[in-house]
């Protein structure tokens, strides 16, 4: 028989974190924004538990080097050659960049290729512990990508592994026999649509919590990934007690993500001198790694068995990417004044979230400069 769970499931709009009294913390500058993680299979690194996503986009080395700059946690893409992360990695030893928080992404298209390419990496550009992989599969629920996370296990077993993307805790015990953290979320990214075209996917509130339960059970940890649509819906990641956050839309519209800006004009209806004035607004483009676009551009077009489950989008520029991470870390560390988390690691434990109907008071959304 079908089954149907009849609860209804929570998506971070849906909630918000109650403040309380806590007498423990006089400023936001008390608190403290890193964490040390211990990994499941002995590895430890220490960081603000924030990554960009391993996108074309923003999985690039521009966005990463900010992050790994502010302490968090970067990705990079699986397009890139092993010569160009090799250049990347000398580029950051130069700079006294620490490297010990950067994610290389592998795919599922040829194990032995994914695994070549990281050895590869290895000989060539010295890339030895601390070093962490990044498997990443739109949908993990296929035997290969077991294949590939049992593999790249076996070939790294000094390496940190991220796994996923899976949206249910019943597959979080088998994939963390091999993987360090799972990576929750199918159908919550801005430029997604699987929701659409298959109908699959969890809200993340409710994910987050199923997940984390499970996966800390046993060590193990989880990023959050997917759906971040403010600062503040990270901090409700941590307090439900993700270990990590994964976004893509939030760095997109930034000068460091992939692509040039847009420019476009428009007439508003002002008149000046009896003519219409114009404004200028500008724009980056951002693409799911799914859509048309981006197999065209990776993948030598769509197959014809394929539907496409992303999008490509123009959305707004926000200036340089070093501004939207003073608002994460200002935001995060304002939340813990609020909840009297004196770090991030608190805050699961300070937090109490309430069911809303409302979350925003949107009355001059449309008048916003
Ligand atoms: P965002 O922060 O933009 O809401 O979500 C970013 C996440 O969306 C990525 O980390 C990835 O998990 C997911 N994603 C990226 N591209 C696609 C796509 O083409 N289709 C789907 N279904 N998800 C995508």
């Amino acid at each position: 028989m079908t089954q149907f769970l009849h609860e209804t499931y929570l998506d971070y709009s849906d909630i918000l974190i109650r403040p309380k009294m806590g007498m423990n913390l006089n400023s936001r500058k008390d608190v403290d924004l890193t964490r040390t993680f211990k990994f499941k299979h002995g590895q430890t690194r220490t960081g603000l538990g924030v990554f960009n996503a391993n996108m074309a986009t923003v999985g690039n080395f521009g966005v990463a080097k900010k992050l790994l700059v502010k302490g968090m946690f970067a990705t990079l893409h699986k397009h890139y050659t092993v010569d160009e992360i090799g250049g990347f990695l000398k580029s950051c030893r130069d700079e006294n960049i620490p490297t010990d928080n950067l994610f290389i992404t592998i795919g599922l298209k040829n194990i032995d290729d994914e695994i070549k390419k990281l050895k590869e990496l290895e000989s060539k550009y010295n890339w030895k512990s601390p070093r962490n992989i990044c498997i990443d599969a739109p949908n993990f629920y296929i035997q290969k990508a077991l294949d590939v996370l049992s593999r790249a296990r076996k070939e790294f077993n000094d390496a940190v592994i991220m796994a996923g993307n899976i949206a249910s805790g019943d597959i979080c015990l088998k994939l963390l026999d091999y993987a360090d953290i799972i990576k929750c979320g199918i159908g919550s990214g801005s430029a997604c649509l699987t929701r659409k075209q298959t109908g699959c996917g969890v809200p993340m509130v409710s994910l987050i919590l199923e997940c984390a339960d499970i996966a800390h059970s046993v060590n193990g940890h989880i990023c959050a990934d997917g759906g971040i649509v403010d600062i503040g819906d990270i901090c409700k990641a941590f307090c439900l007690n993700s270990d990590f956050v994964m976004a893509g839309g939030i760095f997109a519209g930034t000068d460091e993500a992939e692509g040039d800006k847009v420019e476009k004009h428009y007439q508003t209806n002002e008149i000046l001198n009896g003519a219409p004035v114009m404004e200028t607004k500008y724009f980056k483009v951002y693409y799911g790694m799914s859509s048309e676009y981006a197999n065209n551009k990776f993948a030598g077009g769509m197959c014809d068995y394929k539907t496409s489950e992303g999008r490509e989008l123009l959305i707004p520029y926000t200036g340089p990417l070093n501004k939207t991470l003073q608002d994460i870390t200002g935001g995060i560390a304002s939340c813990c004044t609020y909840i009297g988390a004196v770090s991030v690691k608190k805050m699961s434990k300070c937090a109490t979230l309430i069911r809303v109907h409302n979350q925003l008071n949107k009355i001059f959304e449309k008048y916003s400069v």
